[in-house]
Parts: structure tokens; C-alpha cells; sequence
């Protein structure tokens, strides 16, 4: 059974990484900004509530997402595991998680950190070209990253669940690694 949180700023490859490993293991990539995303394309009353905060690079209230993960979690695919990307992405956000998980009965995850430097993160941004990768908004991105979810790093390494992998390297590589490390 694998339960994996990926952490780690923007554009280091999460999502790149979660996808490769979910078909892998064959247990569901659960994005919560590719849920929004698609939310807000279907103008859902999520996506509706959603839209300004995610076009302005700030995080969407805990309230919201806490929901869409919960929902998540509870469906059939979600019971041989799963890898999470993009929540938690708050201290608030992962007590929330913890208490979740444990009264689900789903425990024993483990984080993935994916590393990378701003320069490398902020040029694959630029290059990628969504509609959130603005200068104004990665810098933003950026920030709330090094306030608010970089605290998680710590918080996950204290109850030693914490993995650290190389995201300034190629896409291959990565994988690579992460798989070894892993053991899968
Ligand atoms: P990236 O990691 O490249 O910044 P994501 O696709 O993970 O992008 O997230 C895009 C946006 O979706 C975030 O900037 C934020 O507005 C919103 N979002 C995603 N996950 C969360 C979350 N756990 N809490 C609050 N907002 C979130």
C-alpha cells in the first residue's frame, strides 16, 4: 500500500513526478490544483470560489480544499492508495490531514520532498506558460511557498515521514531516483 505526499515549490516537478509514479503503482494522482483547475474550466460553484484566488497565485481558504480532499479520499480508487500533490500546503492544512487519515483508517504515508533552487523553478514556470505563470504571480507563488508550506519540510522530518529528492536534475533522473528510494 502507498500513501505519498509530494512536496516542494513550484515547478520542481511534482506533478511531472506524481503522474509518472501513480501509473507505476497504479493507485490514483490526486492534484488538488488540476481539480481546481478543472472546477474553474466547468465554472463549478468550486471552481466560481476558486478562480481569484488561483489566478492571483494565493491559496484557496483551507475550507475548500480540506472538502474536495476529504471527497477524494473516500472514493473507491483511493483505497489502494494514492499520491497526493499540492495539499497539504499549510501547517492548518496538514493537521487537518493527519486527523482525516487517521479517522478514515487510511495511515502510514510517507512525503516526498522534491527539491529544486528558485532560478531553476522559476525559468520551467516561465517556459510552461499557464495561465498562473505570470512573473507577478510566480513570484507570489513563490513566496507563500517559503512561508507557508515550506514549514511542512520540518513538520513531516519531525515525525519522520520525510523523503528529500533531487528536483534539479532531468526528468529521468528524478524518476529514478525516486523510484530507488522508494523501493518500487
Ligand atoms: P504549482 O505547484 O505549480 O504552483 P498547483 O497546480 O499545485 O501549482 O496549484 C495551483 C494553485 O491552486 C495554487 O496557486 C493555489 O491557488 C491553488 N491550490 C492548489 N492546492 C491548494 C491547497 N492545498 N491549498 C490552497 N490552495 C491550493
Amino acid at each position: 500500500m502507498t500513501r505519498l505526499i509530494f512536496l516542494g515549490p513550484p515547478g520542481a516537478g511534482k506533478g511531472t513526478q506524481a503522474q509518472i509514479l501513480a501509473e507505476h503503482l497504479h493507485i490514483p494522482h490526486i492534484s488538488t490544483g488540476d481539480i481546481l483547475r478543472q472546477a474553474m474550466k466547468e465554472q463549478t460553484p468550486l471552481g466560481i470560489k476558486a478562480q481569484g484566488y488561483v489566478d492571483s497565485g494565493e491559496l484557496v481558504p483551507d475550507q475548500l480544499v480540506q472538502d474536495l480532499v476529504e471527497e477524494r479520499l473516500d472514493q473507491s480508487d483511493a483505497k489502494s492508495g494514492w499520491i497526493l500533490d499540492g495539499f497539504p500546503r499549510k501547517v492548518t492544512q496538514a493537521a487537518f490531514l493527519e486527523e482525516l487519515l487517521q479517522k478514515i483508517g487510511q495511515g502510514g504515508e510517507r512525503v516526498v520532498n522534491l527539491d529544486a533552487p528558485d532560478d531553476v523553478v522559476v525559468t520551467r514556470l516561465l517556459s510552461r506558460g499557464r495561465k498562473d505563470d505570470t512573473e507577478e504571480v510566480i513570484r507570489r507563488r513563490l513566496e507563500i511557498y517559503r512561508n507557508d508550506t515550506a514549514p511542512l519540510i520540518d513538520y513531516y522530518s519531525d515525525r519522520q515521514k520525510l523523503l528529500t529528492i533531487n528536483g534539479d536534475q532531468s526528468q529521468e533522473d528524478v524518476t529514478h531516483e525516486l523510484k530507488k528510494t522508494l523501493g518500487s
